[in-house]
């Protein structure tokens, strides 16, 4: 095995083929219904919105998908990324378990959003579309996707959820020096934004009103399209590049995953470094535990109910089969705001009700407590949603320890926190909250929905 701290892949290894794991499901994936029949979305329906390239990712049934060639060429500004060796980290824990990080805070943006937006931007400037519309919760997807149209030549309009707004001034700039224009959401500025703002003037957004505003503006632009920075198919598959490496890298390595564990907003990351183990071991080829890390104030995976819903507030999209806190759901003002969503994607949602996944969630505190202990150790200060991914490998080392286990458990560290000081702060100085969300809420923004069959 190898003595590396760093497991790094040359450029030429950069992969060429994204991987869709949807012909492999054990069980097949329920499509995305139009609420006003009930019958499955057509590809024409959601010609306001995506290009036609797009439209086909999120519905394919081919197993590798190429990776186009200048969108190669911008992945290899930090692509491959590095597989780190935690081994200080290992130390600290006096634990058995090798514990590795496929590292995605090296991209510009500093997370792994930019793998999907460079692709976006790339098939929508094909497409002839000149503006982006999308929605950014921590400000992480905003700048990933400021970043992307800006090398393609696009221009780019981000609604940001209000409390992220202004608990994140960096962020915005950052959007803003890449070129994009950034609105807080809920505005003025849409249908969907004046109906919040006429029931609570004092709002302080959500990822699924930010959502409604984006999707407005780009269906009712004709040269604007809308891009979202996780839980669609070709969202997912984009991510691949993070899992087919990370595999290779292991390989280098001359080591074997027994457990993964990444933290879930929307799916994006996690399922990108999964998803090409999950295929090994629905094949019966591996038994890796894959465990995915999800916030007690936004625990969709853990109390939500696994039915058709909405993807947004307003209700525009088509509705999705996946776990859901109903889409009616106003988080709390948590410091992970990329983990605010009151969905999943699909095609996670499918592997967990399949029992491919597990999912498990942690409060706040003990999250930061892992991030502090990561920084001490590793030197990189993580992103907030990356911590609870820490806090689960930490957990799964813990019981190494335990049980004399020596497993290897690899995680994906999905961002770094260098716009995230204020949450620090707050945790240094003792005044984080942790918050659990209470069921009966779950269940009142449930009781509205529509009922469809879900096909399990
Ligand atoms: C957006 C974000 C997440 C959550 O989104 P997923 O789609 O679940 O990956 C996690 N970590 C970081 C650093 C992010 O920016």
């Amino acid at each position: 095995m190898s003595d590396n701290y760093k497991i790094v892949l040359d450029e030429k290894e950069l992969p060429t083929a994204w991987f869709n794991i949807m012909p492999e499901l054990p069980t097949p994936l329920a499509p995305p219904l139009n609420p006003a029949t009930g019958q499955p979305v057509t590809p024409d329906e959601l010609k306001v919105i995506f290009p036609d390239s797009l439209i086909a990712q999120e519905m394919s049934a081919e197993t590798w998908i190429e990776i186009p060639a200048p969108v190669r060429d911008v992945y290899k500004l930090w692509r491959p990324s590095p597989l780190y060796r935690a081994r200080n980290l290992e130390k600290a824990l006096k634990t058995p378990a090798r514990i590795y990080y496929k590292n995605e805070g090296v991209s510009p943006a500093g997370s792994h959003k930019p793998n999907t937006a460079v692709a976006q931007a790339y098939y929508n400037k094909e497409a002839g579309i000149k503006r982006l519309a999308t929605e950014t919760g921590a400000g992480q997807w905003g700048s990933a996707l400021s970043f992307a149209t800006s090398l393609f030549g696009l221009t780019c309009t981000v609604y940001m959820v209000k409390v992220s707004y202004n608990q994140k001034p960096y962020r915005k700039i950052l959007m803003q020096v890449w070129g994009g224009e950034v609105f807080p959401s809920p505005t003025d500025r849409t249908n969907a934004g004046r109906a919040i703002l006429a029931k609570n003037p004092d709002s302080n957004g959500s990822l699924g009103i930010a959502i409604s505003e984006a999707v407005e503006d780009a269906a009712t632009h004709e040269d604007t399209n809308y891009a979202l920075g996780s839980v669609l198919n070709h969202v997912l598959l984009h991510q691949t590049v993070i899992g087919l490496e990370t595999k290779k890298q292991l390989e280098l390595a001359g080591d074997k995953a027994d457990v993964l564990v990444g933290c879930v907003g929307g799916g994006s990351n996690f399922s990108g470094l999964c998803i090409p183990f999950a295929s090994d071991k629905i094949k019966g080829k591996s038994k890796v535990d894959i465990i995915c890390v999800e916030p007690t104030s936004c625990p969709t995976l853990t109390k939500g109910m696994y039915q058709y819903d909405f993807g947004d507030t307003a209700g525009l999209t088509p509705l999705m089969l996946m776990h859901t806190l109903g889409h009616t759901f106003e988080p709390p003002g948590i410091h992970a705001g990329g983990l605010r969503y009151h969905g999943d994607a699909p095609l996670l949602c499918n592997l967990v009700k399949s029992g491919v996944i597990a999912a498990k969630a942690y409060p706040q505190n003990p999250v930061f407590k892992a991030a502090v202990l990561f920084a001490r150790t590793e030197g990189i200060v993580p992103a907030p949603e990356t911590s609870h991914a820490i806090r689960g490998a930490i957990d799964e080392a813990i019981k190494c320890r335990e049980t004399g286990e020596e497993k290897c458990i690899v995680f994906c560290f999905s961002g770094h926190g260098h716009f995230d000081m204020a949450a620090y702060n707050d945790y240094l100085d003792g005044s984080l909250v942790d918050y659990e969300y209470p069921e009966d809420k779950i269940l009142e923004a449930l009781k509205d929905l529509p009922k469809f069959p879900t096909g399990i």
